[in-house]
């Protein structure tokens, strides 16, 4: 098993939810002290006098409260994330943010307002509302439900954590 130079290991709650990232020698740290244990393992890591296996999801043993969740605010890069850079209007590439009711028309830069868009439908759609032409969410925006910035950057990291950081 190839390990890469700086191998992460994803630190679950309790609760299954997704923590933070850690690095291999804290995770080591936290499964040698029983505060977290193997949720998967991807290899075994090899210390100088010991074998281990190399932890790649971990969960804590205990739940820890995370009174306040991190929230992201909707960016052109955070969008095109949580959109999977999928256009809201028909379903290409996209690599712009559209806002659903247009600024100009009141409408707000927030979550449910915001979609990825490809450059056609953005520049087709313009200042217009849906209706006005026809139009057609193929999703609803939603605000993410955790750091999206850090959950999907983390996946394409190592895909092993991605049934773990699905939103
Ligand atoms: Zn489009």
């Amino acid at each position: 098993m190839q390990v890469s130079a700086t191998p992460r290991v994803l630190l679950l709650n309790a609760s299954m939810e997704p923590l933070c990232i850690v690095s291999v020698h804290r995770a080591v740290v936290l499964l040698m002290s029983g505060k977290a244990a193997v949720v998967e393992e991807g290899g075994v890591l090899h210390a100088e006098h010991l074998s281990l296996p190399l932890p790649v999801v971990l969960s804590l043993t205990r739940y820890v409260h995370v009174p306040v969740r991190r929230s992201v605010p909707p960016t052109r890069r955070t969008v095109l994330q949580r959109d999977g850079h999928r256009c809201a209007y028909c379903g290409g590439v996209a690599d712009t943010v559209d806002h659903v009711l247009p600024r100009s028309r009141g409408g707000r830069h927030e979550w449910g307002n915001v979609v990825a868009a490809c450059m056609r439908c953005n520049h087709r759609k313009a200042d217009r509302l849906l209706h006005e032409i026809g139009w057609s969410l193929l999703f609803t925006p939603h605000a993410p439900r955790w750091s999206l910035a850090f959950g999907q950057a983390a996946a394409r990291a190592e895909p092993a954590w991605s049934p773990y950081l699905a939103a």
